[in-house]
């Protein structure tokens, strides 16, 4: 089945995931979800025969609707060539047992480049078919901007604008976001915490006269946050592919369940490990890591999710998040798809 994509909080509307992309969230205000997730597998045995650019071809052909096989090359290709520090991509390395999968070897040391280096390319050849610019807006807590102004920076028919909470990133992401280059890229301080950033941007997303003056110069908004599923799928690949050096290095039999710790904070990266396990990747469990803002320890541990709570500045600002979005996803396929529920949620 061709996967399509409807909003977490609406049945309607089926797009491509190519169309997705350039939307970035629905215009509900609910997240784009492809409601046959997990009814059909990846074949791991196919999987774990191929190197990294190998299993993003397969993860991207399954997931990603509407691009041809031609873009899906071009876009692995232009993202992942030359741009890591190795043609791992992200290695795994043995800790005294444990085992490390190192997101942080791409070039603004962000564990975000593994996304943010692609996003802009399947961006690109969606805009190709509309002929049509994108202005892409994001909110940040720190990381996230200085990988998208980097992914971003001079890619044709694109312009790009970071929303940071003023004083609450780290002294070298301010220097990171300050410096970049580009003649697309703006970059704002916000008054507030990186939940207002993001609110306001989505707020932005559904602001309708902003829209019309925008369409009346052909530009589309669209956003590189983990909302935008030009994201999200792209972290999925590194699940595969960790797997699979498992394998190789003798740690596990093919077949055999892993576990995962994730740090969380938007909720992207443990979702797309969730999305693997859909897809067919062996996985015992994933553990949810906070920090000091515990709002998903909580709510995993009593179902409760309590945003009203003091933002506890903290070492890792990219942790520090109340509002998790992409945990609305979670909602949606633990609630069976109910999109009438998530929406009351
Ligand atoms: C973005 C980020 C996180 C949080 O990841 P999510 O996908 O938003 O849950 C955790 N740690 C670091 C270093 C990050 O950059």
């Amino acid at each position: 089945m061709k996967p399509y994509y409807q909003s977490t909080r609406k049945n309607a509307d089926p797009i491509s995931a190519k169309e997705a992309v350039l939307q970035g969230i629905s215009p509900d205000g609910g997240l784009f979800v492809w409601p046959g997730l997990g009814q059909e597998k990846l074949n791991l045995n196919k999987l774990i025969q191929l190197d990294y650019k190998g299993i993003a071809k397969e993860v991207f052909t399954a997931l990603l609707s509407g691009y041809t096989s031609e873009e899906l090359d071009d876009c692995i290709e232009n993202a992942y060539t030359g741009s890591f520090e190795s043609d791992e991509i992200t290695p795994v390395k043995d800790v005294d047992g444990i085992y490390i999968l190192e997101l942080f070897r791409g070039p603004t040391s962000a564990f975000k480049d593994v996304a943010l280096t692609i996003l802009p390319w399947f961006l690109s050849k969606a805009l190709n078919d509309t002929g049509k610019k994108a202005l892409i807006l994001t909110a940040t807590s720190g990381d996230t901007g200085k990988a998208a102004m980097s992914g971003f920076e001079d890619v044709d028919n694109t312009g790009i604008c970071v929303f940071y909470p003023h004083n609450k990133v780290s002294a070298v992401q301010y220097k990171q976001m300050a410096t970049q280059s580009g003649g697309n890229v703006k970059v704002f301080a916000v008054e507030g915490n990186f939940d207002d950033a993001q609110s306001m941007v989505k707020k932005l997303f559904l602001d309708e006269d902003l829209k019309e003056k925008l369409a009346r110069d052909d530009i589309v908004l669209s956003s590189a946050n983990s909302i935008n599923i030009g994201r999200l799928i792209p972290q999925i690949v590194y699940y595969f592919d960790a797997y699979r050096q498992l394998v190789n290095k003798g740690v596990i039999q093919t077949g055999e369940k892993v576990s995962f710790s994730v740090p969380t904070g938007n909720f992207g990266d443990v979702l797309a490990g969730y999305y693997a396990m859909q897809l067919g990747l062996p996985v015992e469990k994933f553990y949810v890591a906070s920090n000091a803002n515990n709002v998903l320890t909580e709510f995993l541990a009593c179902g409760t999710y309590n945003r009203n709570r003091p933002f506890i500045q903290t070492i890792s600002p990219s942790m520090d998040i109340l509002i998790s979005s992409n945990l609305e996803r979670l909602l949606y396929y633990a609630s069976n798809k109910d999109t009438e529920k998530v929406a009351g949620w």
